[in-house]
């Protein structure tokens, strides 16, 4: 995608698409063993005392890290976020968080009307925004700041909208609304219902999970070991394609390509034709529910996937904002996590086009086993992509 157009549909977040290089990464790596400690998930297992942060960073398999990295970009924490100049903490904001105190908990809040909300003054953005702020703070969010931006951007339906604005009576249901969503602990996203990925939006539904920045490593991948073919008609496959992130994503960057995506879940498939659709790939993109390649006649020169790789007993474990908001089919890879790789392993050399390329998104602590069974599968292990973290993320297979 041109710069032009990366900026023109700017996320909601900046992307954090990221410059990473192949690396043959086969030996125990000590960041591997950090992935793995954060991955934990699994040591406390008991619901999580805070909210989870707005997951705008957080990969299917290391939930725990959401609030720690987004609240890198928390006001709370110290960088920017509350309107400019205001330089104080957001918890400082006694007056204000009382003002909101008695907006949202006053004995008469469900009897509020057009008239009486008219009658007060009504609040500008910046105000709303900074008390919403307060309110996740005091709810136990990590990243207090930045969801409050994020649900402030949703419910006036646009980015860095003008925080003198004064927030209209429907304006502020909507947003009382999405303050309890989010004090109830679903993160913003799902809130918003919408997530960027590769600098396009995708909406997301019940059956989808949200799409990750770490995922990104796979498009990452995939352009780099295409390079010489970025104008030929290739056909590619999405398996357990979700939102359909991985493959339209693919597909921005591939103009003459075209792809499939197959998944389990009718109401994934309805939702991924309906983000090609708004990303102008319709014409480009097939989905179709079904299980993995069963049924497929045809090859494919790439093949994605980012596959369900959580161990089935540590779901239980997991973030409440990914065990309890993202679908448990995206989630889980079976007793060992593995169980989608065997099956890759078995039935992808059937349907690979000649110098085709398999491009699988794993887990913590999973690169050693997954490159193991696509080898017994005759797969040669092309090299692994890492993510922002330093962590294996993508490998990539070829067979001769
Ligand atoms: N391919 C989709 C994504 O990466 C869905 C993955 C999944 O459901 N495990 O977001």
């Amino acid at each position: 995608m041109s710069d032009a157009r990366r900026e023109r549909m700017k996320p909601l977040r900046p992307s954090r698409v990221m410059d990473t290089s192949i690396t043959q990464t086969g030996g125990n790596s000590d960041d591997k063993v950090a992935f793995k400690h954060r991955y934990g998930g699994t040591g406390d297992g008991g619901p999580q005392r805070h909210l989870a942060g707005s997951g705008a960073d957080v990969s299917q398999d290391d939930c725990g890290r959401a609030g720690q990295v987004a609240g890198r970009d928390d006001a709370v924490s110290g960088t920017s976020g509350l309107p400019a100049g205001d330089g104080r903490r957001a918890g400082e904001q006694v007056g204000t968080a009382q003002q909101d105190d008695d907006l949202h908990e006053r004995k008469d809040a469900g009897q509020l009307t057009p008239e009486s909300a008219g009658a007060r003054d009504a609040r500008t953005l910046a105000d709303a925004r900074r008390a919403l702020a307060v309110r996740l703070l005091e709810g136990g969010s990590e990243s207090a700041a930045l969801d409050a931006r994020l649900l402030m951007e949703g419910v006036v339906g646009e980015r860095d909208p003008d925080l003198f604005a004064k927030l209209d009576y429907e304006a502020e249901a909507r947003l009382e609304a999405f303050a309890a969503r989010r004090l109830a602990g679903e993160p913003v996203w799902r809130i918003l219902g919408e997530r960027e990925f590769w600098g396009l939006p995708f909406r997301l539904a019940a059956a989808t999970l949200e799409p990750r920045p770490d995922t990104e490593t796979l498009v990452d991948a995939a352009i780099a070991h295409l390079a010489g073919r970025r104008q030929e008609p290739l056909s590619v496959l999405d398996l357990g394609t979700g939102t359909g992130c991985l493959l339209i994503a693919v597909l921005s960057e591939f103009p003459n390509a075209t792809g499939l995506g197959v998944d389990l879940s009718p109401e994934a498939c309805e939702t991924a034709r309906g983000n090609a659709a708004m990303n102008g790939m319709a014409d480009r993109a097939l989905f179709r529910q079904g299980s993995w390649t069963d049924g497929l006649e045809r090859h494919f020169d790439l093949i994605l996937s980012n596959p369900p790789y959580i161990r089935t007993g540590d779901i239980e474990g997991l973030d409440v904002s990914v065990r309890d908001h993202d679908p448990r089919l995206a989630l889980d890879g079976g007793d060992d996590g593995l169980g989608p790789y065997r099956e890759f392993a078995k039935t992808l050399p059937a349907v690979l086009a000649h110098g085709g390329v398999v491009v699988l998104e794993i887990g913590a602590g999973q690169e050693e086993d997954v490159i193991a069974l696509m080898r017994a599968g005759g797969f040669d292990w092309r090299g692994s992509r890492r993510d922002l973290g330093g962590h294996p993320r993508a490998l990539i297979f070829t067979m001769n």
